[in-house]
């Protein structure tokens, strides 16, 4: 077993562990390094993860890279990244 099947059967056990049902859960796929994860049910119905390897590209929009500079404890909005992160992260607010 990889690392990436053990992160994605992390995944699941947690989720079902916060009330997921098995269907929300199928909607959901997996990037680890190069390997798209995706879930399937089986016969028996169990979830398997089927592991896709090759490369992966994952394009960003406009209003995602905006998301980035919003701190996310507080809303606060920055114009850089390392402000947005060092924001709630400074003890001396
Ligand atoms: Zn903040």
């Amino acid at each position: 077993m990889t690392t990436g099947f053990q992160l994605v059967h992390k995944w699941i056990e947690r989720n079902r562990g916060l009330g997921k049902t098995d269907e929300e859960m199928m909607k959901v796929q997996f990037v680890y390094e190069g390997t798209l994860y995706r879930l399937r049910k089986t016969d028996n119905g169990e979830i398997a993860v089927d592991a896709e390897p090759g490369t992966v590209i994952i394009f960003r929009d406009e209003r995602e890279l905006e998301d980035e500079l919003t701190c996310r404890i507080c809303g606060a909005r920055y114009t850089n990244k390392i402000d947005t992160i060092r924001c709630c992260m400074n003890g001396d607010e």
